[in-house]
């Protein structure tokens, strides 16, 4: 029984699909500790993930009850939700009894940094929500650590939810070696079960489909992030996860207006750790890449800024707008150095060829908008071809420049937008950039 509740407490769970058996579950219900609801509400909405578009609660033909139900087509990756399938959860709240965790880090904090994680622990001991507007390379995941840890030790359950795999793929091991005595769960798509009750949840937003009224607090890491921001009923699934009144702690490089206006805890760190300014992009115009690329050659500018980067020995990113035109570019690369890689988010070995790079094997990589952030590799050069198409916008831009200079070794770097004519959002990432580093140097 406690293996139950400590699976289900908080959770909101296909009753078909538990690690469970059958009988444990029927018995929980009959005892009164499960509740049972309809997957699809009578008001034609979705239980789990709360959408209710007509375009996206779809009827079918069922073969599960022989009549007509309709399914959840929006949460259908994990697992379908329909009319005649049943949601359950657990009916009593879990008291979590506070114990010391303990709290393993002997990283010192920047003044900027110290002075956000103060704001934000006051903050959250008034359960207010609180933004952390942060640069690329601010050291934002440090200076959660303090707050956090004051968090749990009173008892809170907290998840830090970011958009992207990659992101909570990068974030858990530096949790777990923070907080080695708490019980640390890692939620995403595909991830192998795990056991206890978890006080500290690292998860992807699209996980929190999969919890109600869980935690006193939730962390939105790259609160700005792609598909976070574009996709509502991921702000409604936070809602949703959260308990009453418990506070969202947003962190962003480059927030929205409207997160800008609603949130009144802010604090502001517009300076790197190492205290060096950000790299401002240059701007070289490569005017018919796409052309260029078709038949099968590398603009001449690219060619000679990779050939200077191999000549000494700097690694390099180059980002580019389409997978496709990164399959017409890698073998054109490989003939300046066969050892060069791509890769893109339909990449399953990704996370490798970028330990890589990281580990000086390969010089460069070709990439998609998937490594634009939580990738950092020491004393990396960065060029973004098309900086100019319609999917680089301000915000993406500024997380690819912010790959650049961010170790204390190599605090500079080139950033080059490559372009074919400037656009509106290229000038609005370099004058943000230019205003982090005045406001930042103040
Ligand atoms: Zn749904
Ligand atoms: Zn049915």
């Amino acid at each position: 029984m406690k293996e139950l509740q400590d699976f289900l407490a908080g959770r909101i769970w296909l009753r078909d699909f538990t690690p469970f058996s059958r009988e444990v579950i029927d018995k929980a219900v009959n005892d009164g500790f499960i509740a049972v609801r309809k997957g699809i509400t009578e008001k034609m909405e979705c239980a789990r993930c709360l959408n209710n578009s007509e375009d996206t609660i779809v009827a079918f033909d069922c073969a599960r009850c022989g009549g007509i139900c309709h399914y959840c087509r929006h949460c259908i990756r994990m697992g379908r939700v329909s009319s005649c399938t049943e949601l359950i959860t657990w009916k009593e709240p879990l008291e979590i009894s506070s114990y010391s965790h303990s709290f393993l880090w002997n990283g010192e904090l920047t003044n900027l940094q110290q002075q956000a994680s103060d704001e934000l622990k006051e903050s959250l001991r008034r359960n207010e929500p609180h933004l952390v507007y942060a640069v690329c390379g601010a050291g934002k995941t440090e200076l959660l650590f303090p707050p956090l840890h004051a968090a749990l030790s009173s008892g809170k359950r907290i998840c830090i939810a970011a958009p992207r795999t990659d992101v909570v793929l990068e974030l858990s091991p530096r949790l777990k070696s923070v907080f080695p005595g708490t019980i640390i769960h890692t939620l995403y798509g595909g991830s192998p079960s795990e056991e206890g009750f978890a006080q500290l949840v690292i998860a992807t937003t699209h996980q929190l489909y999969r919890f109600e009224e869980a935690f006193d607090l939730v962390v939105v890491d790259e609160a700005d992030a792609f598909p976070y921001s574009y996709d509502p009923a991921l702000a409604r699934a936070v809602k949703k996860s959260l308990k009453t009144a418990a506070p969202v702690v947003y962190v962003s490089a480059t927030p929205s207006k409207e997160l800008l206006k609603t949130v009144s805890n802010q604090s502001r760190i517009f300076r790197r750790f190492h205290g060096h300014p950000l790299p401002v992009p240059a701007y070289q115009p490569l005017w018919s890449y796409r052309k260029s690329f078709h038949s099968n050659k590398i603009p001449v500018k690219l060619v000679e800024w990779v050939k200077t980067q191999l000549e000494s020995q700097q690694p390099f990113m180059i980002f580019f707008p389409t997978i496709e035109m990164i399959k017409q570019a890698e073998p054109l690369f490989k003939q300046l150095d066969p050892r060069i890689k791509a890769v893109h988010s339909k990449d399953p070995d990704r996370k490798e060829k970028v330990m890589m790079l990281r580990n000086k094997e390969i010089p460069g990589i070709l990439t998609s908008t998937i490594l634009e952030r939580g990738v950092t590799i020491e004393n990396v050069q960065v060029a973004i071809v098309g900086a100019d198409e319609e999917i680089f916008e301000a915000s993406a831009l500024i997380q690819m420049a912010g790959r650049a200079g961010r170790s204390h070794e190599y605090p500079q770097g080139d950033v080059i937008f490559f372009h074919n004519g400037i656009s509106r959002q290229m000038d609005k990432a370099r004058d943000l950039i230019k205003s982090y580093n005045r406001e930042g140097f103040r």
